[in-house]
């Protein structure tokens, strides 16, 4: 039994897509028109396959659903992240999503809080971030007034570039980018302009104007990045990019030998530079998994990986209570053990050694019981 959930990335096709998924990650896109890499996802409009092991064939939202002891026992009730790969070979609209309450009461939904990596661009490409509306009436007159070059904030950006973006915060990916995006598990997007665009009809994709008004927060403000917390580890350095509620966004850059510490219910892993072997496997730029149930996960090789952890912290209560049960199940496996080798006698090591593949069993059976999972070397 693997650590790991191996995904079959879902793309999307888009009218400002391109190839760049295909050139730099060497994916089987549909078309040149390709916008959108979903992996690992679990949402129903891009459910990612599980390509090897015990579960594989079946879908993630699946294995999420009747196997919830490998997410940590979380209670949410649908698979709560999505990681996406944007090629934005044009600009995308000026968008802002709602939060988790708004979304709930409107569009039976989760909101939609993200965070953006600039995996690539091209020179001097844009990124529209949050607005310079003081006041909800001066948003309105604003879009009333059609006066966006005024209203929003738009700056250059460059490769490596990291932004947090609450649910409230309008913004858009401008053409040239090529963005590693994870997001709450939602598809709930408000359009606030599309820069009058007309398709071949001659038509405006619709626009949802009061929404936006609804959800947007004001004053804008900008994500502190002096919050971001930077480690040498072995072979490498961690970067947490962010923190939140709903996500936690970890870059590691390692060039060898580490076994990354998991202290979260469950990860979503996506190589974006390099290449090396995680639990044995060889992998390389483009590749995604999810690591299960507080895995430990051996990794060996150069490249970045970005992480966002699973879910909201835990309470202090609920890290207590998890820490006891799995203190009192070590100890449980430790009694077992003694006892074995009692029963066998100290100096029947040949019995005990031909045990111990049994008793590995019987604990990797406890632990999983206990809604663990079972450490590596078990
Ligand atoms: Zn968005």
């Amino acid at each position: 039994m693997g650590h790991i959930l191996w995904v079959e990335p879902v793309f999307k096709e888009m009218i400002w897509g391109g190839k760049q998924l295909k050139e730099k990650y060497g994916y089987a896109i549909p078309s040149d028109q390709t916008g959108e890499c979903w992996a690992p996802s679990a949402h129903p409009n891009g459910d990612n396959t599980i390509k090897e092991g015990e579960f594989k064939g079946q879908t993630l939202s699946k294995v999420f659903d009747e196997h919830r002891e490998l997410f940590g026992n979380i209670k949410d009730k649908q698979f709560p992240l999505l990681v996406k790969i944007i090629d934005a070979c044009n600009d995308l609209s000026v968008q802002v999503h709602p939060n988790d309450e708004y979304a709930g009461l409107h569009e039976n939904s989760l909101g939609k809080t993200e965070c953006w990596y600039v995996l690539d661009c091209k020179e001097d490409t844009k990124m529209v971030m949050g607005h310079h509306a003081k006041t909800k009436e001066e948003l309105v007159k604003a879009i009333e007034n059609d006066d966006y070059d005024q209203l929003l904030n738009k700056f250059d950006i460059k490769k490596g570039d990291f932004f947090y973006i609450p649910s409230g915060t309008i913004h858009a990916i401008c053409k040239g980018s090529l963005i590693y995006e994870a997001q709450q598990s939602s598809d709930i997007t408000y359009r606030v302009y599309d820069y009058h665009r007309k398709d071949k009809d001659g038509n405006e994709r619709q626009l949802h104007v009061k929404q936006s008004i609804d959800v947007t927060t004001v004053p804008y403000k900008p994500y502190d990045l002096a919050k971001q917390v930077e480690e040498t580890i072995e072979n490498g350095t961690r970067k947490e990019l962010v923190s939140s509620n709903y996500l936690t966004l970890n870059k590691y850059d390692m060039t060898g030998y580490n076994k990354v510490k998991n202290d979260k219910p469950f990860q979503l892993v996506s190589i974006i530079e390099g290449q090396g072997t995680v639990e044995g496997k060889e992998v390389k730029k483009g590749d995604h998994f999810v690591i299960r149930f507080y895995s430990p996960l051996e990794t060996i090789g150069g490249g970045i990986v970005l992480e966002p952890n699973g879910v909201k912290r835990r309470k202090r209560k609920e890290i207590n209570e998890h820490d006891i049960k799995k203190e009192n199940i070590e100890k449980n496996i430790k009694e077992d053990i003694k006892e074995n080798i009692k029963k066998n006698g100290n100096d029947n090591a040949e019995k005990n050694r031909k045990e111990k593949s049994v008793i590995y069993k019987q604990i990797e059976e406890k632990y999983l019981a206990a809604g663990f999972f079972p450490p590596l070397t078990a």
